[in-house]
């Protein structure tokens, strides 16, 4: 199987930078970890998408991206982390919404924020916030870019499913333009983005994601900069869980040490880890002693 990748470009001199996607696996590993309905496999593969695609552009090879979508339709959360190596994760509050049509996903999340966290390794992370447009996803991450950053931005994504609900073809780009843009570069891509095929339609005519950007940016000579591998990777272990647990507190600790056997499933692959009574009652002796409680 082809690894997936970002690619990433400049064209028209320097004035715009993209970088583009094919992420089916990436979906299609969402879907099957979290057991996604149709709908929600739509909503959820735009949104882990946007978010390797922005991991994709991160410098700083320490820096941790999280998004969140949280709104008041039936979904309610989103949440995605990734790193710069491009391992995404996430999850969802309610993965199995049925009943919503794929081509129209918005009402799944429905009205709310769009958070985006930033975290370098500083003592506090940035953090970004937009409102949610129409819960389309694109349009919302094209106007967080908007509001928060100030770069003018257009992103698409796109996620396919079958009719038994596995993910068929997804992918996207995020395009930028550089400060130092000309006016007539502005307007001729406006234009021409108005009047492209869909993310959907470019893949499934045969184009990967350096096809992709051939096919939106032909005219503007594209110079293509590296490519990043991306994949949904979770890094959970005991050790890391064993640290979450502290946050539950001291008073809930102490509950959990009376119980013969904890089991905490990892949000993000669900994958389970056993505790015995005896670890707990070391995690909170430990705790106690390093006043991390
Ligand atoms: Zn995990």
């Amino acid at each position: 199987m082809i690894k997936a990748k970002i690619i990433s470009a400049t064209a028209a001199e320097g004035q715009i930078r993209i970088y583009a996607c094919i992420a089916t696996q990436l979906c299609e590993d969402a879907r099957a970890t979290h057991q996604l309905s149709k709908g929600v496999t739509v909503a959820f593969g735009r949104f882990i998408t946007g978010a390797a695609l922005m991991a994709g552009m991160m410098k700083n090879e320490d820096e941790v991206l999280t998004l969140q979508m949280k709104g008041d339709g039936p979904v309610n959360t989103m949440t995605v982390t990734a790193n710069p190596q491009v391992e995404v994760k996430g999850y969802v509050t309610h993965p199995d919404v049925e009943g919503f049509d794929t081509d129209k996903i918005g009402s799944l999340i429905g009205e709310g924020q769009l958070s985006v966290i930033k975290d370098i390794g500083l003592k506090e992370p940035y953090i970004g916030t937009s409102p949610i447009i129409t819960g389309e996803i694109a349009e919302d991450l094209t106007y967080y870019y908007a509001m928060s950053e100030q770069i003018p931005t257009s992103i698409a994504l796109g996620v396919q499913v079958s009719d038994a609900g596995r993910v068929t073809l997804a992918g996207g780009f995020v395009l930028q333009l550089m400060p130092f843009a000309d006016e007539r570069l502005v307007t001729q891509l406006e234009q021409l983005l108005a009047k492209s095929d869909s993310v959907i339609d470019i893949i499934e005519s045969g184009n990967d994601a350096k096809g992709l950007i051939l096919h939106l940016l032909k005219d503007f000579d594209p110079q293509f900069l590296g490519e990043k591998p991306l994949a949904y990777v979770c890094d959970c272990s005991h050790q890391k869980v064993s640290q979450a647990l502290l946050a539950i507190g001291e008073k809930d600790l102490k509950e959990l040490k009376e119980e013969e056997e904890v089991e905490v499933k990892c949000d993000f692959c669900n994958k389970t880890y056993t505790f015995s009574s005896d670890e707990i009652a070391t995690l909170l002796d430990y705790a106690l002693d390093k006043k991390i409680l």
